[in-house]
């Protein structure tokens, strides 16, 4: 408990801190109501009461100190007071329905977004994992001014840091170099990247930081004269042509020497460069004016000189730089841009963000397009904090950033699904994948993932993947890995097809394909023109070749089959297909349609279509007619040719009660009596069930459970009997059995 003392002392130290952040936003914007600000301020003072932080003030200081870097920005009193509570979330009992119900939605929403962003581990470091984490904060959050507090949070943390120990110190430099500088270059916000740059390389390399320091400091006092000099001579000159402008002279920031001491291999020693001149003119043509002035009077470097007003850089920034020459050949940089230019160079709003390095592609164009619509906008709000309010980031509008549970960022395009993830994590996480947790909640495989997502996925060893995945997955490379597995398995599949109707076939002449020999079957295959055996039973599995040709070509002349002809044999694989779809469907029940479906009339297995739904026959390859559901992703999304569809229809023969087995997943609550109430409702609706497997996690189950389904009339019932249970969240059908 704090004593009476010091509780003074920390309401006087707030105080004061807060009657100039009151002051300051009075002097931003003396039309604004700031009684959220104050009431902010009470609420803070209330909930981080007692605290301190490592350097012993009291913590309060720091969310003013916070909000008076906001303050500095001219942000809105939503984002002031929104700034004074960004740490009450994380670090006091108080929580987001608590700020709502103070504060409002917009003030919640934007606390929120800071505490998330808090939450994220920089667990790795690798560059393309930094650049994703800076994408990904861009892409999250939808105000930005979640990030500008964040920023002005992280400045302040930068401008304390001396107060954590190395190892902290160490940590939190690294990620304001990698992460936090680059986000405010982006956001051309010049300013406070140079800040938080200069931090970040002082507490990560003391030791490169004190030697461009000395150095700097060495040759400081014959820099200042040389400025002074340079200053006052570019000042008359300026006011001789009767230009009105301001100059500015520095010595630049130590991170920019030391990069560029890295870049350019030379040592510190090396460096004459540390003077930097700035004219800011009132009117753009006034900048071309100037730069003939000061090529007037200095000799410019060629090549030097870059017109970034005609051709502003990816984040809008503009100005003019050349380098010129001294008397004594000491080259120095100069900068010449407008008031405007300058302050948005220095302060950069959210329509200056930078897209992207390098080239523009046709896609950055589009960006860039809509980029430039937002600066139109600009122009027409007059107040730029009221744009800046109702601006809604979406700089990527088409990925989305996940997560794994230890912090590794997954990107991937927009709508993808737990399955992209899985596939993106290993091939073999793809394949094996049956089911999928995000941010702790089972979800369904076809669930789409946002940026934010903590995505966790569960397999099963020798699960495998379906068909019907190709139409939930979006990532090319989960395509490509579920297409590979299909093709591969589907020949083994073949091959596996072919020796059985050879055996089939070879059974009519009481042979069995045991006793015809492998070297036999290689000089058959290659009479094909194929190399082994094996790809003979493929060609035989995929219709290529009829079974009983190849089997005519291995017996002696003159052998005759020991029963007069299989009938059913004979019309399945003579006659056209339409006419062996019609009499299959029609003719006879299911069974007959599995027993010769791998020839030539199947269900397709990506949707097991069931009696009752509307059906869409596809004309394989060589493989007989599949059978699908009508609304089966990999029919409606054309990935097979239109022209091979054909159409079909179940046979009206019902007189022989068929069960069509089919796998539900159930999303449920993991509460008493679940399971029973479950098991109920597929009893009453008199289902047979096969197998039922349930799953649980932080008391929500998902429960995968194989019924015999009649037809479909019979599923609806059953899913719709499921849906009513309390505590069913959602009933899924897995197309795949
Ligand atoms: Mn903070």
């Amino acid at each position: 408990m704090a004593t009476l003392r010091q509780q003074i002392a920390t309401t006087a130290l707030t105080l004061t801190k807060f009657r100039e952040l009151m002051k300051r936003m009075q002097e931003n914007r003396p039309h604004d109501d700031l009684s959220i600000v104050k009431k902010a301020y009470d609420f803070s003072l209330k909930h981080h009461e007692g605290q301190s932080r490592a350097s012993g003030e009291p913590y309060l200081v720091h969310p003013l100190e916070v909000a008076l870097v906001l303050a500095e920005m001219k942000m809105d009193p939503v984002a002031i007071a929104a700034g004074l509570l960004h740490d009450s979330v994380e670090d006091t009992s108080v929580t987001i329905v608590d700020i709502r119900k103070e504060f409002g939605e917009q003030v919640a929403h934007i606390v929120e977004g800071v505490t998330k962003i808090s939450k994220i581990e920089f667990a790795t470091r690798e560059e393309q994992q930094a650049e994703n984490i800076r994408k990904m904060m861009l892409a999250m959050v939808d105000d930005i001014r979640v990030v500008l507090i964040k920023l002005a949070d992280r400045l302040h943390n930068m401008r304390t840091l001396e107060h954590l120990d190395p190892e902290r110190q160490h940590k939190i430099a690294e990620e304001t170099l990698e992460i936090y500088a680059p986000i405010a270059h982006r956001l051309g916000m010049g300013k406070i990247r140079g800040e938080l740059e200069d931090l970040g390389f002082r507490f990560l390399d003391p030791v490169g930081y004190e030697q461009v320091e000395k150095a700097v400091n060495a040759r400081r006092k014959q820099g200042e004269a040389f400025l002074e000099k340079t200053h006052k001579l570019i000042s008359d000159k300026l006011k001789e042509a009767g230009i009105q402008a301001r100059v500015e002279s520095r010595i630049k920031r130590l991170f920019s020497i030391h990069k560029k001491l890295q870049k350019q291999r030379i040592s510190v020693d090396q460096v004459y460069d540390l003077c930097a001149m700035r004219v800011i003119t009132r009117s753009l043509q006034d900048c071309y004016a100037v730069l003939g002035i000061i090529h007037n009077l200095w000799r410019p470097v060629p090549g030097r000189i870059k017109d970034f007003i005609a051709m502003p850089r990816p984040n809008f920034y503009q100005s003019l730089h050349t380098s010129v020459i001294t008397e004594d050949g000491t080259p120095f940089e100069i900068q010449i841009r407008t008031e405007e230019m300058h302050k948005m160079a220095e302060e950069g709003i959210a329509a200056h963000w930078k897209y992207k390095d390098g080239p523009v592609s046709a896609q950055d164009e589009q960006r860039l397009a809509w980029l430039r619509q937002v600066v139109e906008w600009q122009r027409d709000v007059s107040d730029p904090n009221e744009f800046l309010s109702t601006l809604k980031v979406d700089l990527y509008p088409e990925e989305v950033y996940t997560f794994t549970p230890k912090g590794k960022v997954v990107v991937l395009p927009r709508d993808s699904t737990p399955i992209d993830f899985a596939y993106t994590i290993h091939t073999e996480v793809g394949h094996t994948c049956v089911g999928a947790k995000v941010n702790g909640r089972m979800v369904p495989l076809r669930h789409k993932l946002h940026s934010g997502d903590i995505v966790e996925i569960l397999t099963q060893p020798g699960h495998k993947p379906s068909r019907d995945w190709l139409g939930l997955v979006r990532s090319s490379r989960s395509r490509n890995k579920i297409k590979h597995w299909l093709n591969v398995h589907q020949r083994e599949r073949a091959i596996e097809i072919g020796r059985k109707l050879i055996e089939k076939e070879a059974r009519k002449y009481r042979i069995a394909l045991k006793e015809i020999k492998d070297e036999e079957l290689t000089r058959i295959a290659s009479g094909y023109g194929l190399g082994r055996g094996d790809d003979l039973m493929a060609g035989i599995g995929y219709g290529k070749y009829s079974a009983r040709q190849v089997l005519a070509r291995l017996l002696p002349a003159g052998a005759t089959p020991s029963i007069a002809g299989d009938i059913e044999a004979e019309g399945l694989t003579s006659g056209s297909i339409a006419s062996a779809v019609r009499r299959v469907f029609g003719g006879n029940n299911a069974i007959t349609v599995r027993g010769q479906g791998d020839m030539l009339v199947y269900r397709a297995r990506c949707c097991n279509p069931i009696r009752g739904e509307s059906i869409v026959g596809y004309i394989t390859r060589g493989k007989g007619v599949a059978v699908h559901s009508a609304n089966c992703s990999n029919v409606t999304n054309l990935l097979y040719e239109p022209e091979r569809k054909i159409d079909v229809e179940w046979a009206r023969d019902d007189s022989t009660p068929t069960a069509y087995p089919v796998k539900l997943t159930v999303f449920c609550d993991d509460r008493f009596g679940m399971l029973k109430s479950i098991t109920g409702v597929i009893g009453d609706a008199k289902s047979n069930i096969r197998n039922i497997a349930a799953r649980t996690e932080n008391s929500q189950a998902s429960v995968e459970v194989v019924l015999d389904i009649a037809d479909l009339k019979h599923l609806e019932s059953i899913i719709a009997g499921l849906r009513k249970i309390a505590g069913v969240h959602e009933v899924q059908r897995l197309q795949k059995i």
